[in-house]
């Protein structure tokens, strides 16, 4: 048993620290996990709620450099030494925030002693605002809906899965996070409205031997199941779980879940 999204207490919304959800994670009898944390190199200050507390903003104010480098310092170290301790693989990992436009930082993460990065798009580029605070996070409701009123939904969606895909074919990723994250907000959302946006996605995940993630931190997983039907029709076989655990308790809830889905699915 395997999870490849799981958040440790290294920033503010999280509780539990690795080395106890590395534990609980043998108990429960896990062979392998992911840690990881949230990095963004960008702030957001527009429009709603960003929640600065839940990423670490990597950007040109220095006291969030230096917050940003301890805590990853801290996350890759605490993790070699809980894989050592408790005897379960442990892969050291960062939900990057995807923005074409930091591709450099992004870079400097990638060089960090992690095993890879993790694509992560929570946002989407307003093209009418200044350059300060064009990028707008998707998972609040007064968000996406400042963005539809705008814009409407088919731009959303045709931007947002831009700029998924130039994270995928950016080279810089081997893990694709909750593929269409907008679902969680997004009412009436209709996955097969948006096949046409995510098959050339799909395709150049499975030519770049990419992991596809089943996120089941919600009620309905994300990708869909109608989006990772098409993954396999297109050949894919790296579809894996990630629980996007929060805390011991959320690892522990995800298990049920996990039984639900991999009845559905054929996923590791
Ligand atoms: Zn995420
Ligand atoms: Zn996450």
């Amino acid at each position: 048993m395997k999870d490849f999204h799981i958040h440790s207490g290294l920033i503010e919304h999280t509780n539990d620290d690795i080395f106890s959800i590395a534990q609980k994670a043998k108990e429960l009898g896990f062979t392998e996990i992911t840690i990881l944390e949230h990095i963004s190199p960008f702030k957001i200050k527009y429009p709603g709620n960003s929640d600065p507390s839940n990423t670490i903003f990597a950007d040109k104010i220095s006291d969030s450099y230096t917050r940003r480098t301890s805590t990853v310092s801290v996350l890759i170290e605490q993790c070699k030494k809980a894989e050592t301790e408790i005897g379960i693989k442990i892969n050291r990992s960062l939900e990057v925030d995807y923005c074409e436009s930091f591709e450099k930082d992004i870079e400097d993460y990638s060089k960090l002693d992690l095993d890879y990065l993790t694509l992560s798009s929570h946002y989407v580029e307003d093209p009418e605002a200044d350059s300060e605070n064009r990028l707008i996070h998707i998972g609040f409701a007064e968000n996406t809906d400042y963005f539809l009123k705008k814009y409407g939904e088919e731009k959303l969606l045709e931007l947002y899965f831009q700029n998924l895909m130039n994270g995928v074919s950016s080279g810089l990723f081997k893990y694709v996070a909750h593929l269409d994250f907008f679902g969680r907000i997004l009412k009436d959302y209709e996955p097969k409205k948006v096949m046409k946006y995510v098959e050339p996605i799909l395709e150049e995940i499975i030519k770049r031997e990419m992991f596809l993630e089943l996120n089941i931190s919600q009620e309905n997983p994300q990708p869909s199941l109608v989006i990772v039907e098409k993954y396999k029709e297109l050949g894919g076989d790296k579809l894996v779980f990630g629980s996007d655990s929060h805390s011991v308790s959320d690892l522990v809830n995800s298990i049920e879940k996990r039984w639900k889905f991999v009845e559905l699915v054929d996923v590791e």
